[in-house]
């Protein structure tokens, strides 16, 4: 089935605010997504939970990559753009979104810059929440999660009642694997390796705004509207 870019039912082009979010793990885009989307009535789309979804659901693009993302590799770019041109093409889209997750290539960030072209958008903003390495190892080496019923704490910022006692359960609460500090550092790696030349894309085209990722979640929250505000 072809999917129609063309905007039929919406604002102007000019007026649709489509945003890119990048952002190492653990700075925070999901929050910040949810703020944005909330406060600008659009979709937070999250291609990591798209995936998660298929997969659980077991549906033919789930099985398709299951092994991919549990390995942590990335899923091939002619997936990726099927699945992303599918979702911004849906109605509740149409005044704009903000994507999470994706571009994480250049290939995907020429297709993105294509199909806002065929859909008649000129605004496409790239916000980056930049964090270094080792504020991202202090985060998310800090989480903790409880085996039983699943609540996520951090010793940081989301402390449970009892030391490393889950307040719903009373279970003791585990480090996941992949939130240890060496994992969060080859995480960290990949991260880098695949986003920086998405990165240099939005730069290049004068479409990337950096953030300051070190700030605390509300006072970011609050810089990055007021700037979308501005625009
Ligand atoms: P995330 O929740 O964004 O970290 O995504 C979880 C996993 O989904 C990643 O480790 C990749 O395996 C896969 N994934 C999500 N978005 C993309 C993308 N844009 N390109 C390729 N793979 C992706």
């Amino acid at each position: 089935m072809k999917v129609s870019l063309k905007r039929e039912d919406s604002k102007e082009g000019d007026d649709v605010m489509n945003i890119v979010l990048l952002g190492p793990p653990g700075a925070g885009k999901g929050t910040q997504a949810k703020s944005i989307s909330k406060r600008f009535n659009i979709p937070h789309i999250s291609t990591g939970d798209m995936l998660r979804e298929a997969i659980s659901s077991n549906s033919e693009l789930g099985k398709k990559v299951a092994n991919i993302v549990e390995r942590g590799d990335l899923v091939p770019d002619d997936l990726m753009i099927k699945l992303v041109k599918e979702r911004i093409s849906r109605e509740d889209a149409s005044d704009g979104f903000i994507l999470d997750g994706f571009p994480r290539t250049t290939v995907q960030a020429e297709s993105l810059r294509y199909m806002l072209k065929e859909m008649g958008d000129k605004i496409n903003i790239a916000i980056f929440i930049d964090v270094g390495e080792e504020e991202v190892v202090k985060r998310i080496s800090s989480r903790r999660v409880c085996p039983n019923c699943g609540k996520v704490y951090n010793l940081l910022s989301l402390k449970p009642k009892n030391d490393n006692i889950c307040d719903e359960c009373g279970s003791e609460l585990v480090q996941r694997d992949d939130d240890k500090p060496e994992t969060v550092r080859d995480r960290y790696e990949v991260y880098i390796k695949n986003t920086k030349s998405v990165i240099e894309f939005y730069k290049s085209q004068g479409k990337l705004k950096t953030f300051d990722g070190s700030k605390d979640i509300d006072k970011l929250a609050s810089s990055i509207i007021d700037y979308l505000e501005s625009l």
